[in-house]
């Protein structure tokens, strides 16, 4: 996957891959490694689960990729509003510019 000429690797791991252990020694659903370029997501999660954290680890990668400096506060904001809210957004923005594109 390729974000503004950045290339992403994403990754489905065990739950116990280090990677998804955090500083606080808590488990992450998910990790956007930045000096690797790799999403990692827990490949325990039900479906609709794993594509919210997706969402949220790709709006990382995005900001990453775009050059986008928040503070550690903003980022995850921006990332976990966007994991929950943003595919109802993007579906009803579809639906919006599908009933403009079909007039
Ligand atoms: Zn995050």
């Amino acid at each position: 996957m390729i974000i503004n000429g950045v290339r992403w690797k994403i990754r489905l791991v065990s739950p116990s891959h280090p990677m998804l252990l955090t500083p606080w020694k808590t488990h992450a659903l998910g990790v956007c490694d930045k000096t690797t370029r790799t999403i990692y997501i827990d490949n325990t999660l039900y479906p609709t689960r794993i594509k919210d954290v997706i969402y949220h680890e790709l709006v990382h990668a995005a900001m990453f990729s775009y050059g986008v400096d928040l503070s550690y506060e903003e980022e995850e904001l921006v990332a976990e509003w966007t994991g929950t809210y943003g595919d109802e957004i993007f579906r009803l923005a579809n639906i919006i510019y599908d009933g403009i594109h079909m007039k």
